[in-house]
């Protein structure tokens, strides 16, 4: 049989029949801007975390690094030279998008400098109080707990005071509400506060650290020490967030996403993923450990402590309990990782996208105004 030359082309090189992704990006230009911008912009993403230092300026009712044998108990006495070449090796594995924590970042900033060499972007875990230097280009995420009464009680400062005179107008910074039990009434006035300073505002959910909840469940009052994480909170009085917190918190969520568009940087299927009263992830009976989460099971993340070692079986928030680990890091994580699962139809991947693209607001600069 004598086949045309077009005709045996065509056999050798079928064509890429069209996929459901295809059609949702040709029926909507909307979401094909948004797609190809993060394949543009926020290619190979490889991240991995660092506890810069074991020392903080505050003590923070509940907070899970002193609460905790993961984070706390390791030694901190690396030379500056000896992280030159620990950020080199780092990078040199193929971390392109460090996350540095600790305690508190902000109190060993010629780390954070000399990071900055290795590293145009990233991503650093701040109080707030200590303002860091503006030549470091990484994103700051910086944690908020409420308003001037809420600062003094869980953290014994005027922490948001300090960070919104620090950090007024600044393109890195976006401030994170860590919602919990206590402070869900004050959300909408941060919010306008934020907005009123020039900044932009996320949200994390307290999760409490195994330790935490042992306390509470050993009697908690006995425990307390004035000058510990663990200074009033008892079963009946603590940050936990119940069933109907979450409710509460996915309302007013939703509303404050809608009135206040340039402020908020948040997503509507992300609230109501993250909000709902059942445990986020399964977890191992006997270890006690989540079995599906992403970031538990990448190969290439490593959360590091402040002596350079590291555990495979360690998350990056590692004290968290996993039963109720709302932690924004491991919640847009598992989301992002499933995007197979979202191709079902067209609004399901739309709100997948819609929380990579908030993922990418939330840890690239001037993200909005990438075309
Ligand atoms: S929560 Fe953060 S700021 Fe507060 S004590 Fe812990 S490390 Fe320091
Ligand atoms: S991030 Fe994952 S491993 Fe870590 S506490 Fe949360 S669920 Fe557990």
């Amino acid at each position: 049989m004598n086949v045309r030359l077009e005709e045996r082309a065509a056999q050798a090189a079928p064509v890429r029949r069209k996929t459901r992704l295809d059609r949702y990006l040709e029926e909507n230009p909307e979401l094909a801007r948004a797609y190809y911008k993060i394949r543009k912009h926020a290619p190979k993403i490889v991240i991995s975390g660092y506890d810069i230092t074991k020392r903080c300026n505050l003590r923070c009712e509940g907070c899970f690094f002193f609460e905790g044998d993961l984070s706390a108990g390791y030694q901190d006495n690396h030379t500056i030279e000896e992280y030159e070449e620990f950020f080199r090796k780092e990078s040199e594995r193929g971390v392109t998008f460090p996350h540095f924590a600790g305690a508190e970042p902000a109190v060993v900033q010629d780390r954070l400098r000399l990071a900055n060499r290795f590293w145009k972007n990233g991503l650093i875990y701040t109080n707030g109080t200590i303002k860091i230097d503006p030549e470091i280009t990484f994103m700051l995420h910086v944690s908020l707990w409420g308003n001037e009464e809420t600062d003094k009680v869980f953290r014994g400062a005027p922490v948001f005071k300090r960070g919104i005179q620090n950090y007024a107008g600044d393109s890195r910074a976006i401030f994170m509400y860590t919602i919990n039990h206590q402070n869900i009434d004050f959300i909408q006035d941060l919010v306008r506060m934020c907005r009123d300073n020039g900044n932009r505002i996320s949200f994390n959910h307290y999760s409490p650290s195994r330790q935490y909840n042992a306390k509470l469940r050993d009697g908690g009052a006995s425990q307390h020490d004035e000058r510990s994480t663990f200074r009033f909170s008892t079963a009946d009085n603590n940050l936990r967030l119940t069933p109907d917190d979450l409710a509460r918190v996915r309302d007013i969520l939703d509303r404050v996403l809608d009135d206040h568009r340039e402020t908020v940087v948040y997503s509507h299927y992300y609230n109501s993923w993250i909000n709902d009263p059942k445990g986020r992830y399964e977890v191992n009976a006997k270890t006690g450990w989540a079995t599906n989460c992403v970031i538990l099971n990448k190969p290439y993340h490593r959360q590091y402590h402040t002596d350079f070692s590291y555990s495979d079986a360690e998350c990056c928030v590692a004290n968290i309990d996993c039963h109720s680990c709302r932690h924004y890091v491991a919640g847009y994580t598992m989301i992002m990782d499933k995007f197979f699962q979202h191709l079902d139809s067209r609004e399901s991947f739309a709100n997948w996208l819609d929380v990579y693209d908030t993922w990418c607001r939330l840890h690239f600069r001037n993200w909005d105004h990438l075309e």
